[in-house]
């Protein structure tokens, strides 16, 4: 077994632990710490005050080879890393000339003298501190070795601190030794069995299931097996789940449905009621879309289901907007588009709306090709709108995805 080192990752800002900001440092700085051999193995959050970062620091420098903290180096008041590492190691500040220079001269041109001189503490290196130039934004990084451990300091917004954290760990010791199995339609317990029975008591690979409202993914990590072991297992594991499972190279979901398309050389549409234009949102999310991806109709009242969509008037009488026969005729419609297939999403988001024949949850989703027969299937979604509108979202791209397998 390859021997990790251990680190410990701080974010500081009062906004992560009164719950205004989510903390999304943590993990990308631990994924980036994992694939380079580190093992994180305490992760930390403190308010912009000196006295809890600085004892914070104190306790992990004490402890772990490595300390990352992000946040609290900018230049206003609540900015008080730099000052809690130099309370923490016992040394002094010091201006660095070459970064008071480079603030003067690419900084925000600051007039009033009180705005200047708190710009210019982003200049201020503790003792022996190499600085990390910024590629974005103006506060430095800094790294400080203090005898047994290493103390990094980022900036907290993470497009400052991206480049840094790829800064300082160079190219890696290693690759990524995470394998990501990404499944739809099973439940994570279903998926854990399923990937224990494979694995058996393989040493050397650890796995854990991760689960959101809609997706599951199993995740396989190198505990001292190498690469081949690895892609067996993950080949093995993906044969067993199925068709439920859509991804084994860390894929999205709406990036395999378009990988799906290009391959066939379909153009895909959609048309959302309760979705709102989630789905269509998740697929322009991926780069490059536009070359399989025609565009999508919101169809959120009945008039636009027929005047864009060309859904009868006596289909929506009949049977409802929520209903097989309109979800299938809103697909149809939107591959009008120019596209060769489209899905369709309606149904009941809530948390008003609901009645006892069609109650909250209740989502139709429907696909048209050019390959086969249009199909609809009928889901009753858990949760309140907000899950409701997930699961509606992943499950019609997972239609897509299915339809574009049908050969
Ligand atoms: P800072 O310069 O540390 O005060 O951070 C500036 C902004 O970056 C904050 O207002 C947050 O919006 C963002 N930010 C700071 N820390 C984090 C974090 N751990 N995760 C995500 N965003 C953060
Ligand atoms: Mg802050």
């Amino acid at each position: 077994m390859r021997d990790r080192v251990p680190a410990a990752i701080v974010t500081v800002g009062t906004e992560l632990v009164r719950g205004l900001r989510l903390d999304t440092n943590t993990a990308e700085v631990a994924s980036a710490l994992w694939i380079t051999g580190y093992d994180v193995a305490e992760t930390v959050s403190v308010p912009d005050s000196v006295d809890a970062i600085a004892r914070t620091m104190s306790r992990l420098v004490d402890t772990y080879p490595l300390v990352v903290v992000t946040g609290g180096l900018g230049p206003t008041h609540d900015d008080v890393t730099r000052e809690a590492a130099a309370r923490a190691l016992s040394r002094p500040m010091e201006r660095e000339p070459s970064l008071e220079k480079a603030l003067l001269t690419r900084g925000p041109g600051h007039t009033d003298p009180q705005a200047r001189a708190q710009m210019l503490r982003q200049a201020e290196l503790v003792s022996g501190a190499r600085p990390i130039a910024p590629s974005v934004g103006t506060a430095p990084g800094q790294v400080i070795a203090t005898g047994t451990s290493t103390l990094v300091l980022l900036p907290g917004p993470p497009a400052e601190m991206r480049p840094m954290v790829r800064e300082f760990l160079g190219s890696g010791h290693h690759a990524a030794h995470v394998r990501t199995l990404r499944c739809l339609g099973i439940t994570e317990t279903d998926a854990q069995l399923a990937a224990q029975a494979v694995l058996g008591n393989s040493p050397g690979i650890g796995l854990t299931v991760l689960a959101t409202p809609a997706l599951v993914d199993v995740v396989l990590f190198d505990e001292g097996a190498d690469d081949p072991a690895l892609d067996e297992a993950a080949t093995r594991i993906a044969a067993a789940l199925g068709t439920a499972c859509y991804s084994t190279d860390g894929s999205t979901l709406a990036e395999t449905v378009l990988a799906h398309a290009r391959s066939t050389g379909d153009r895909l549409a959609t048309a959302e009621s309760c979705t709102g234009g989630m789905v269509a949102s998740a697929l322009t999310d991926v780069p490059g879309a536009s070359d399989v991806f025609a565009g999508g109709v919101v169809a959120y009242s009945n008039d636009v289901k027929t005047s864009l969509l060309g859904v009868p008037p006596s289909t929506l009488a009949a049977h409802g907007a929520v209903s097989e026969e309109t979800a299938l005729a809103m697909a149809t419609g939107a591959l009008g588009l120019g596209a060769t297939c489209a899905v369709a999403t309606t149904g009941v988001a809530g948390p008003t709306g609901g009645s006892p024949d069609k109650p909250v949850g209740l989502v139709w989703i429907a696909t048209a090709s050019r390959h086969s027969q249009g199909t609809a299937r009928e889901y009753r979604f858990p949760g309140d709108r907000t899950g409701v509108r997930a699961r509606a979202t992943a499950h019609a791209l997972d239609a897509l995805r299915r339809a574009l397998l049908v050969p």
